[in-house]
């Protein structure tokens, strides 16, 4: 692939031309669900872009070649609260939410991550970040719990692009007399009974589990090593969370960066609201594949490109819906094969502008060009199975209709021959109704015949 790849970085503030640091393994963090409730539309955002973005990298490095790790927040506080609520146990309701979430990515098209991790399988590797980060200075135990010291990394901030003080002043902060500093972060904390607890790190007598920022450093160290290339997630987590897994990382591993690209996701609202329980317009992935395909779903989500907000309407829908349709209807059922469309790989590989490449799509298929279809699949969609499922349909939806129309003409003829003559009109009318062209004739027998078309 002759395109250069260039992608936004939120902590340098532009967009740079992406080399990975081994084009033999591109290794890819996406923060993923925690595991308590149906994923939300706004959750499926970053599962969507970051998709689009593994199979780019899949195409220009070889698919071999590349490294994409999302993980499960399967021990954590929400977690907790819902499994008591619903009186069962937290394994029973993570291992639930997984296979919901499982079927809902695969509905919308994303393929399955390199790894996916969870949490509590990683906390040994946990205790062992905690553990060197006290022994280093950069955290510190009160009251048993392990909090990092912000004030002991000089770069603390540098994703959020503001200083301590700004932060403390804008930031809602957990008061809690045992920190040094509003801004510290809780690494560990002890856990009561009921909770789920593990022997705790740095010499604290009481069992007790990680934190929440914790765990990704953790989980992103063991797959994909110190430092690795693309860090991805909504723009909803570059702070706290990413700062403080960057903080966490940078002091653990003694490294200059943790991702050499951070990239985020802006916001969704829902008909040009905030969507919010309270606002009645919250929507699941579940309650949105009730409204469309998940190819619907994900092209309608790709329309905006993916730092700008999306305002998720039924309009938008209907949008997508009518665009697969001329692509699959331009490609017939032939068509796959060969490679994607240069244009559409600029425009793609330009920090994924996705409605530019969704624009040249739409050309290609004006066009009848032949790589509308492989240039289709780097967005996820695959327009010959589309393309085959819309004739299976029509033919479906004709032989249903043939076999009513029939059945009607039928019903007429008696009609007519029992000289039911106003029951015989009244078959006629819903005939005519269906769009059928009647034409009566006789045969050889003196019978009466009826023909009929559909009117064009
Ligand atoms: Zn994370």
């Amino acid at each position: 692939m002759n395109t250069t790849l260039t992608l936004y970085d939120t902590r340098s503030r532009q967009k740079r031309l992406f080399t990975p640091a081994d084009p033999d393994n591109v290794r890819m963090y996406v923060c993923g669900p925690t595991v308590y409730d149906f994923a939300h539309i706004g959750n499926a955002r970053p599962f969507l872009v970051f998709d689009v973005l593994f199979r780019l990298l899949r195409a220009r490095y070889g698919a071999e070649h590349v490294t994409y790790v999302r993980n499960i927040t399967d021990v954590e506080d929400k977690i907790n609260a819902r499994a008591a609520e619903r009186g069962i146990s937290i394994e029973a309701l993570t291992e639930a939410t997984i296979a919901d979430f499982h079927a809902d990515v695969d509905a919308i098209g994303c393929l399955r991550p390199t790894v996916e991790p969870r949490a509590t399988g990683h906390i040994a590797q946990m205790r062992a970040m905690i553990d060197s980060l006290v022994a280093s200075g950069h955290a510190y135990v009160a009251d048993d719990h392990v909090l990092f010291a912000v004030g002991s990394l000089a770069t603390y901030g540098a994703l959020a692009h503001r200083s301590l003080d700004e932060m403390l002043a804008g930031a809602r902060v957990e008061v809690a007399p045992y920190k040094r500093d509003g801004m510290d972060f809780v690494l560990w904390k002890p856990s009561r009974a009921g909770e789920p607890a593990w022997p705790s790190p740095a010499g604290i007598a009481v069992p007790g589990r990680p934190g929440w920022h914790i765990e990704c450093s953790a989980m992103a160290r063991t797959h994909l090593g110190d430092t690795f290339d693309i860090h991805g997630g909504g723009i909803d987590l570059a702070f706290p969370h990413h700062e403080n897994e960057r903080a966490q990382t940078l002091a653990a591993c003694h490294v200059d960066e943790m991702a050499n690209v951070w990239m985020h996701n802006g916001f969704l609202q829902v008909e040009g609201r905030k969507m919010s329980k309270s606002e009645g317009n919250f929507l699941t992935i579940r309650d949105a594949l009730q409204m469309g395909t998940g190819t619907e779903l994900r092209l309608a989500m790709l329309m905006t490109q993916y730092r700008q907000p999306i305002d998720w309407t039924q309009k938008r829908l209907a949008e997508a819906r009518a665009l697969l349709g001329h692509w699959a209807d331009a490609i017939g059922e032939g068509g796959q094969g060969g490679e994607a469309d240069a244009a559409f790989l600029a425009a793609l590989s330009d920090d994924l502008n996705t409605p530019l490449a969704i624009a040249r799509l739409s050309e290609l298929a004006k066009e009848g060009d032949p790589s509308l279809g492989p240039s289709a699949a780097l967005l996820g969609i695959d327009l010959a199975a589309l393309a085959a499922e819309r004739s299976a349909h029509t033919e479906a939806v004709t032989d249903d209709m043939r076999e009513e129309v029939e059945a009607l003409i039928a019903e007429r003829l008696a009609a007519r021959k029992e000289r039911r003559f106003a029951d015989a009109d009244r078959v006629r009318d819903e005939l005519v109704a269906r769009g059928v062209v009647l034409m009566d004739g006789k045969n050889a027998d003196g019978e009466l015949t009826t023909d009929w078309t559909i009117a064009k």
